[in-house]
């Protein structure tokens, strides 16, 4: 046993050595988008008194217009809101949908099957009060082809005069197939758009931001939503979510946010306005890291002899890592290692259990200091085949190194 521990440790050199370049092509990029994040904090002229909180209704807190003036430059749309008081990005979404979307209209995806948590809200899932569906929105899915590609025949023909958004997805989710980047993003907004104009384009931005240089309103989108606790919010920020797009489509949820009337006008930024700023300004280093680890992950789990997506080499368009591990033993065991180096919660074991918004026991390892903040480092993933575990974050790859060896311990013991 001693000695198949040290022949990892000697792999996971080997493995280092092998992704330099693709490291080396990761730094160029996080320079650039570093660079176009400082530039819109120096457009905007941040300045000490915006990192201050308020207080009450949060009328005239210039340092929230200031925060959402730089979301909006760095993602090029006309408005965000950027707001503590957004819980999670499912939250975020459901800002999106609910402020949009009325009794007739229908959302349709073609991409197949939502994110897990979305399908209460939507209603295609349990009975939940308040869900979409109850409130006469329908919804229609187009599956993608074998190999994940769009089935635009069923696609053109599922777009009707009732259609009024069209909901995409930037990430994987916890699906094994290849995630979208923006290049396949532009080609289905194109076709959209050139069959229904006014079709509104929502894209669900959760674990794609500053992963590539471009962001999904430069491609067509109307509106994105994401969580503060992945990517914008640079392991830093202690919650929160954002909505960015077209001005009126940001206002229409921000009266679901508050109230109709109200909107955006009003929203403290209490207690850590200046987290927001300074995660936002680390993120793109942050996600640089957590890309690094992903790479590093998927060739030093492939030389293991296990699957996955995508391979070092190949492009990404999000900061998941999924390793098929085959089994539900594994993906325990290699959750209890990854739990095992974590700074925070590393004497915890973790076990599957039910969370709501999933239909299947989950299983989750994260030792965050904030809680749930996946960019921070954590791996996830339903018990159901292909038992593959969702591997996303990394606040140093130093450290997803350190957690992947540990993680790579506990699977190979099995
Ligand atoms: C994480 C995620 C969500 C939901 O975000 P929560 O913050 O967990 O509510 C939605 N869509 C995608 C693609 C995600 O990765």
């Amino acid at each position: 046993m001693r000695k198949k521990i040290a022949d990892l440790e000697l792999l996971s050199d080997e493995v280092v050595r092998e992704v330099l370049p693709i490291y080396s092509a990761i730094d160029q990029k996080a320079l650039k988008i570093h660079a176009k994040v400082l530039d819109s904090f120096r457009s905007v002229r941040v300045s000490e008194f915006h990192l201050k909180d308020s207080t009450g209704y949060g009328y005239g807190d210039t340092g929230r217009e200031a925060l959402e003036n730089v979301y909006a430059s760095i993602f090029k749309t006309e408005a965000a809101l950027v707001r503590g008081q957004i819980v999670s990005g499912t939250h975020a979404i459901a800002l999106c949908l609910y402020g949009i979307l009325r009794p007739g209209d229908e959302l349709l995806s073609v991409q197949g099957e939502p994110y897990d948590t979305l399908a209460e809200m939507i209603g295609i899932r349990g009975k939940c009060h308040g869900s979409l569906k109850e409130m006469g929105v329908t919804y229609r899915q187009v599956d993608p082809l074998i190999g994940g590609g769009i089935d635009y025949a069923n696609v053109g023909q599922a777009l009707g005069a009732r259609t009024k958004m069209v909901m995409l997805q930037r990430s994987r989710g916890y699906q094994w197939g290849p995630s979208f980047d923006l290049e396949k993003l532009r080609e289905v907004i194109e076709f959209i758009r050139n069959r229904e104009p006014n079709v509104v384009i929502f894209v669900d931005n959760c674990y794609g931001e500053f992963v590539e240089e471009k962001e999904p309103v430069e491609v067509g989108a109307d509106l994105i939503a994401g969580s503060l606790i992945k990517n914008p919010g640079g392991g830093i920020a202690p919650t929160g979510g954002y909505v960015a797009g077209a001005a009126k489509f940001v206002e229409m949820a921000a009266n679901r946010w508050s109230a109709p009337g109200v909107g955006s006008e009003v929203g403290p930024s209490s207690g850590f306005q200046r987290l927001l700023f300074q995660g936002l300004f680390l993120a793109p280093h942050i996600v640089s890291e957590a890309l690094k680890g992903a790479v590093f992950a998927a060739r030093f789990f492939e030389r293991l002899g296990f699957e996955v997506s995508p391979r070092y080499n190949e492009k990404r368009s999000d900061i998941v890592q999924a390793i098929g591990l085959g089994t539900p033993e594994k993906m325990l065991a290699f959750c209890r290692g990854l739990q095992g180096t974590s700074p925070v919660d590393s004497h915890v074991r973790p076990v599957a259990s039910a969370m709501p918004g999933y239909d299947d026991p989950v299983v989750m390892a994260a030792g965050t200091f904030v809680q749930g903040a996946t960019l921070e480092l954590s791996a996830d993933g339903p018990l159901r085949p292909p038992y593959a575990i969702y591997f996303q974050g990394g606040l140093s790859k130093e450290y997803v190194r350190l957690a992947l060896l540990s993680a790579a311990r506990e699977v190979m013991r099995l």
